[in-house]
């Protein structure tokens, strides 16, 4: 195994189970803890070492992805809401509902550039897939990336050749945006061996626009839902059978196997080198020797 990436064999140790599809993962450093989504429990669970796993908020109009936002606080997704919101201590607010009009379809991934403009992926699985939020039409006809401007209000459509984009992450230094494509997982549950389970990159052209979109990474075995990109410019990827990482041009340098499907990680703990991993029904967390690309970033300044 990449002696980068690992001190020794990586594992996966079980730090909890509960949760009936845990998605969204953020490690917050204030409260030492790590929220994240449980989507068709419809709550917000925390982890911490202390007290374990114990409910952060319920009836939360089915969160998913989550990232920290350059003040500290949480930028969220609501499936339910179809928006982009924020809490703050509890208080949650809205971010952005709608382009030209149109309400998104139901904000599935985010992160936050060194800008502080909001970068989001829309799929349709919380409209049309049963118990991950209200059925709904495609108001605005496609399943896009956006970003968001947060001096202007409003959001730009900036990727759209993705069936169901998913998953998104920039390179370490912001020049390169990668998406995953998980279209093989159709929200009705139908096989799809036609559609999409890569990660595609994107140039990022004045911090605002993307060209030249090109698949890096094909995973083989289940679709790259969420993922997260290390201060070396790796691409730690969820997949069915664990967690995959990959070089920027794509070549696989190491694996973690967990037991169950994965659906989205996160780098945290005190010195940010543990991964931690939702894999279905649990969370595990796995030691690395490196951070994540958006931290080291911003403690840079
Ligand atoms: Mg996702």
């Amino acid at each position: 195994m990449h002696p980068d990436l690992f001190e020794s064999e990586p594992t996966a140790e079980l730090l909890a189970s509960g949760a009936t599809w845990a998605e969204g993962p953020v490690w917050i450093p204030e409260s030492r803890t790590l929220r994240f989504s449980d989507i068709p429990g419809d709550r917000i669970l925390s982890w911490c070492e202390q007290e374990g796993l114990t409910v952060y908020a319920e009836g939360v109009e089915f969160t998913n992805g989550r990232t920290l936002g350059l003040r500290g606080e949480v930028v969220q997704c609501s499936h339910g809401r179809r928006r982009v919101e924020v809490d703050r201590g509890g208080d949650v607010t809205e971010l952005v509902s709608t382009y030209r009009g149109a309400r998104f379809n139901s904000p599935n991934d985010v992160v936050v550039a060194s800008d502080g403009a909001v970068w989001f992926t829309d799929p349709s699985y919380g409209i049309e897939k049963e118990g991950e939020g209200h059925p709904g039409e495609l108001e605005y006809g496609g399943r896009w990336v956006f970003r968001f401007d947060p001096a202007t209000g409003e959001a730009t459509p900036v990727v759209t050749d993705l069936e169901q984009p998913n998953g998104l992450a920039f390179s370490p230094d912001e020049s390169i945006l990668y998406v995953s494509d998980t279209s093989t997982d159709l929200p009705s549950g139908e096989p799809n061996p036609s559609g999409g389970h890569h990660i595609r990159a994107y140039d990022v052209r004045d911090g605002r626009r993307c060209m030249h979109g090109r698949t890096v990474v094909t995973i083989q075995d289940g679709v790259p839902d969420g993922f997260r990109v290390d201060e070396h410019g790796h691409l730690w990827s969820s997949a069915g059978d664990g967690v995959h990482v990959f070089t920027p041009d794509g070549r696989e340098i190491g694996v973690v196997p967990t037991p169950r499907k994965v659906g989205n990680l996160c780098f945290g703990g005190d010195d940010g080198t543990t991964l931690f991993v939702l894999a279905s029904d649990s969370l595990y967390a796995v030691r690395t020797r490196v951070r994540d690309a958006a931290q080291v970033l911003r403690s840079r300044g």
